[in-house]
């Protein structure tokens, strides 16, 4: 089937090859584990525990009856020994459950449920128990994103196994060994979402990806895409135009356009959560980068240190090197590596420091225009960037700041090395505050 193409983006070297042919591997246990009651984007958890408990792995330790949330769960047994705010990812500190790790742990009890018998609420209600979020990076809550309003139809479920950014590997990984649970996970959210097709759609560098889940997938309602690879491919509005040819409005979502989207990872732990009842305590990240000693895809506990994971891959080779939670185009550098891993942690890369886009000196616009020619949400980051850098909070709304999809390309090309992603992540909120009060 023929995909359609889109104006803008780039063609950037992948360096993938530090970790794509490299099985998925269990990372060892750290001494501690952080888990921070916001992991997700929504209401933060209270927690369920208080210092000195003694905790089990696949214990419910934090949650709320707020609707847009995702519980959180001890990934490790162990006992609680604080309950504080803790470095998180973005650079803020987030009130987090830190448990001590026990030395001997016990195997996790799962159940066997028959999958032939689940219902559409044994399905739902299982995602939501199990607290998954989006594991593309966005760690919106998955229980919320299959509940769309009443009035919009949705026809169609769109798996997003593009992993278009720069060295990420994990969803390449779980493609090619875990495709059977893949597509077990897609059957479980057809029958949830009561629609009878859905895409998977894989860039073109992944053929051994494609064809591994091609050889496993038995139902005629399921149709691989091979997209071209190009950057920002797995961006929501681009598979949604690739895949359906529909264009998601300025400031809608794609149940606006009948389809649910779902990331190749978060399938798994749907499938997971509903055959085993198993929580989402583990997920796997590349650790990768041209600055690390042996590249891994990891199999990691929720919680675990970064530095356990440096550590783990023969550590930094090369300084100084910078740390980046994500890809180098939309991830964060982190100058403190006790960060955790959390639910939406794709890769850690460990890069030498003129190849991180984030923190990077820059200057004024010299108005090239490369940042225009390459938006590929047709965009004038250029003028975004002046008015957010300036604080002009409602000319930035007026140039489309809410539009931007943060992929970084803008700042990528740009030879004066503005943050226009940095500058549009500060902006959103206050555009936001701006309209709650017109
Ligand atoms: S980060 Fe935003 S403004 Fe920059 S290229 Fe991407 S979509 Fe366009
Ligand atoms: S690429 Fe950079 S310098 Fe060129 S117009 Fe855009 S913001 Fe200005």
């Amino acid at each position: 089937m023929e995909v359609k193409q889109f104006f803008g983006g780039i063609h950037i070297p992948h360096y993938k090859s530090f970790t794509e042919h490299k099985e998925i591997k269990k990372a060892s246990l750290p001494e501690e584990i952080i888990i921070p009651l916001l992991q997700h984007t929504g209401a933060p958890n209270e927690p369920l525990v208080k210092v000195g408990d003694k905790v089990k792995a696949g214990q419910k330790i934090g949650a709320t009856d707020k609707f847009v949330s995702a519980p959180v769960h001890a990934s490790l047994s162990g006992t609680v020994t604080a309950i504080e705010p803790r470095p998180f990812v973005t650079g803020q500190m987030i009130d987090s459950i830190v448990i001590a790790v026990d030395k001997e742990q016990d195997e996790l009890k799962l159940a066997d449920n028959d999958l032939e018998k689940v219902t559409k609420e044994d399905i739902i209600n299982a995602v939501k128990e199990a607290g998954i979020v989006g594991m593309g990076g966005a760690a919106f809550p998955t229980a919320v994103k299959l509940s769309p309003p009443p009035d919009k139809k949705v026809d169609t479920l769109i798996v997003n196994g593009c992993e278009c950014e720069p060295y990420l590997t994990c969803d390449h990984r779980i493609m090619l060994e875990k495709a059977k649970e893949l597509l077990q996970g897609v059957k479980l959210l057809m029958k949830m979402l009561g629609v009878e097709q859905a895409f998977i759609c894989i860039e073109d560098n992944k053929d051994d990806a494609i064809e591994a889940v091609r050889q496993e997938n038995d139902d005629p309602g399921i149709v691989l895409l091979r997209m071209p690879t190009k950057y920002p491919q797995g961006s929501e509005k681009h598979l949604v135009k690739a895949a359906l040819d529909r264009e998601i409005p300025s400031g809608g979502l794609p149940f606006d356009v009948g389809c649910i989207i779902q990331n190749v990872g978060t399938c798994v732990a749907i499938y997971e959560a509903v055959k085993f009842n198993k929580p989402l305590i583990e997920r796997v990240v590349a650790v990768t980068g041209q600055n690390i000693k042996d590249p891994q895809n990891l199999l990691v506990k929720i919680g675990t240190p970064l530095r356990h994971l440096i550590e783990e891959c023969g550590g930094i080779v090369a300084e100084p090197a910078k740390v980046v939670v994500g890809g180098p185009m939309t991830g964060r550098a982190q100058e403190n590596l006790d960060v955790p891993v959390v639910k939406g942690t794709t890769g850690v890369v460990v890069l030498p420091p003129d190849m991180a886009l984030e923190d990077m000196e820059y200057s004024d616009c010299v108005r090239c225009c490369k940042c225009v020619e390459h938006c590929p949400m047709l965009l004038y980051p250029n003028q975004i960037s002046i008015y957010c850098e300036a604080g002009m909070i409602e000319e930035a709304e007026f140039w489309n700041t809410m539009d931007c999809i943060e992929c970084g390309i803008c700042a990528y090309v740009c030879p004066s090395k503005r943050p226009i992603t940095q500058l549009v992540q500060r902006t959103k909120p206050l555009i936001i505050q701006m309209r709650n009060k017109r």
